[in-house]
């Protein structure tokens, strides 16, 4: 879908002032799960809320134009979008799965493969010769996510293209982390992008949802349909809310990964803390390929209390305006222990392999102010040194 205006003049006007009814500047919610026809046989552009509905079709349509793809399908959550990709292989289909994505992707690729849906290589990406022998097995699908959750790893979006397309291969980014107000992974050659828009994309933690971008018409028709047959779009009123989100996309994320950085920079410094996870960082091992493929490095961080588990519990139990939850980029600042929370359906040995230690505690920085969330871990890590004295 291709426009000539700026996305951030997508995200806050898409739709806006097209109603014909009333001239409701903001679009209206469609509720309505069924249409009239005109007249026998006079189906209009829209007949039943499962297969395609106006408020979802708006927000369908102005994902694909912020992702620059040919559209989009609207599912009813992250897991749904991922799922929704993987509808497109057969039994004997490998997929390339990073061993270090969310849990919940790698659970469900987990249980594919045991049901014989699919089969699903783990693999380190960032390690060439497991890349190398997973590629030897002619993958038909490469699942990348980047940045990964919670190590904030960077994969070389086009590098990973090229491979895939050498192969026959098609590529999906799951680009959560960042929204396409920092990343597009269709113009670095991904064939599909994956949200969770649950995260960045709704952007206020009150609506499960997810999406999947395509970059060829073909295979969004393919994916709309595999979503109708199966049911999984999402209801109009969680798309409708989303898109509401998106109009603040792009003045969230800013103000967002401003504070991040300077969050990242004080835990850097603070001697209770081992490592910090931040492709912002120029410490970070992925800081200039994430610098040269994404327009900003994003608000999520996670580190390493040097103090373990025990250290966690205290952390968590001090911190005031950070709230102890799991999901990620809503207005509000959360702090999640991978271990316990967010990646639990991961066995302790996938966790050690993919590098999440107990002590690893991740951030999803919100709008509040800076000086407020540098205070609020200033004084949780404060307790802990005094503590360990
Ligand atoms: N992808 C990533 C990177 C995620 O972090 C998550 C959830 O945390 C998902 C997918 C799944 O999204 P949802 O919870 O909306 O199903």
């Amino acid at each position: 879908m291709t426009t000539n205006k700026a996305p951030e003049t997508i995200a806050a006007s898409n739709g806006i002032g097209s109603d014909t009814a009333f001239g409701a500047v903001t679009p209206p919610l469609y509720l309505s799960t069924t249409f009239t026809f005109d007249g026998f046989e006079g189906k209009r552009r829209f007949d039943y809320s499962r297969t395609d509905n106006p408020s979802r079709a708006l927000l369908a349509e102005t994902l694909a134009k912020l992702e620059g793809g040919a559209g989009a399908v609207v599912v009813s959550s992250g897991m749904a979008a991922v799922d929704l990709v993987l509808s497109l292989l057969r039994p004997d289909d490998t997929v390339i799965v990073p061993h270090d994505c969310y849990g919940g992707t790698r659970r469900l690729l987990a249980e594919r493969h045991a049901r014989s849906h699919l089969r699903a290589i783990f693999v380190d990406q960032g390690d060439e010769a497991a890349l190398a022998a997973a590629f030897a097995e002619k993958p038909a699908l490469v699942l990348v996510e980047s940045p990964s959750n919670p190590l904030m790893r960077i994969v070389d979006l086009a590098a990973m293209s090229r491979r895939a397309k050498a192969v026959g291969a098609r590529l999906a980014v799951d680009s959560t982390f960042l929204s396409p107000a920092l990343q597009q992974p269709i113009a670095h050659g991904a064939d599909f992008v994956i949200h969770s828009t649950t995260k960045y994309l709704n952007g206020h933690s009150d609506v499960v949802g997810g999406a999947v971008i395509a970059a060829r018409e073909e295979d969004v028709v393919e994916l709309a349909a595999w979503a109708n047959i199966v049911g999984v779009t999402s209801s109009p009123f969680d798309a409708h809310l989303t898109l509401r989100g998106v109009r603040t996309l792009f003045p969230r994320m800013e103000r967002q990964q401003a504070t991040a950085g300077a969050i990242a920079a004080f835990l850097a410094r603070h001697p209770a803390v081992a490592a910090v996870h931040y492709p912002g960082l120029p410490s970070h091992p992925g800081h200039a390929l994430a610098r040269a493929q994404q327009k900003g490095f994003g608000a999520m961080l996670s580190f390493e209390l040097r103090g373990g588990v025990g250290a966690v519990r205290r952390v968590v139990g001090a911190v005031r305006i950070f709230n102890l939850a799991e999901s990620l980029g809503g207005v509000e600042s959360l702090i999640a222990h991978p271990t316990t929370m967010t990646h639990a359906a991961m066995t302790p040995e996938e966790r050690r392999e993919a590098g999440i230690g107990e002590g690893l505690l991740r951030l999803s920085v919100g709008l509040e102010a800076e000086a407020d969330l540098i205070g609020d871990l200033d004084q949780a890590l404060d307790g802990l040194e005094r503590a360990a004295a």
